[in-house]
């Protein structure tokens, strides 16, 4: 039985209270599997008191982005020893939202990468196709220069400890799932691509789906082999609405 991680991207939203309020009821009510891994990925303020509210339980704790820099003159960044300094494991890197709207490009979320395993956290790496590339046919060629700038940048070993998670822009928050099939090729592509480096890196890579996952599809998202766990936005700011994914998790 393998292991499947559910993390919660909540982007820029809620409050001390409400946050509190939130993790609160996911400590309450996670499921007793070993097996099932849950983190949550606060706005950068919250970041500290939602580690000490976490402190001792299973819960996990990631950022939602980085700087590639570690320190200096660079106004309104974090860098990754500040992360590590108030209890962050995790860090995703380059979700469409920050390549689009923020202009990242492959190369800078690679830095990024780079900089996240550099300093010893565990990077969540998004990759994905808008929905004209995949009207396209493009979106094992989007998928694959997302991945090979990585790769060329910290070679197959950076991926050893790595998350990849598969977001197709089109079913961000836009309730259009991606089918288990649809999501299942490109999680095999990424895969292969791995392995085509290194297989024993390629198998243990854990590899995420994103995109409207809610309690309802998740079973039949997580079922596929190579979808090991979800990257959920909008169903992460509600504890029942996470943690019926968490339950439907459990129930593979
Ligand atoms: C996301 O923000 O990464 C995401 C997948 O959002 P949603 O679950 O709302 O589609």
């Amino acid at each position: 039985m393998r292991d499947i991680l559910v993390a919660g991207n909540w982007k820029m939203n809620g409050d001390s209270a409400g946050n509190s309020e939130l993790v609160a009821g996911i400590l309450a009510g996670m499921p007793d599997n070993e097996r099932i891994k849950l983190l949550v990925c606060p706005p950068f303020p919250y970041l500290g008191s939602t580690a000490q509210q976490l402190a001792g339980s299973k819960l996990l704790l990631g950022a939602q982005t980085v700087s590639e820099h570690s320190a200096g003159a660079f106004t309104g960044e974090t860098s990754i020893s500040m992360l590590k300094d108030v209890g962050c494991e995790f860090v995703v890197v380059g979700h469409s939202e920050r390549r689009s709207l923020f202009g990242e490009s492959s190369a800078a979320v690679a830095a990024k990468f780079k900089a996240v395993v550099d300093g010893g956290l565990t990077p969540i790496l998004c990759v994905g196709e808008t929905l004209e590339e995949r009207q396209a046919e493009a979106t094992e060629r989007v998928i694959g220069e997302q991945l090979r700038a990585v790769l060329d940048l910290v070679g197959v070993a950076g991926l050893a400890t790595a998350i990849v998670a598969y977001e197709p822009v089109w079913a961000i928050g836009t309730g259009m799932t991606a089918s288990p099939q649809q999501a299942q090729d490109v999680h095999e592509f990424i895969r292969q691509m791995i392995a085509a480096e290194d297989a024993d890196i390629a198998a243990a890579t854990l590899i995420l789906y994103g995109g409207s996952v809610k309690g309802d599809n998740a079973a039949g998202l997580f079922s596929m082999s190579d979808i090991d766990g979800g990257l959920i936005g909008g169903a992460s700011l509600k504890a029942d609405d996470f943690l019926a994914i968490a339950t439907a998790a459990a129930g593979i």
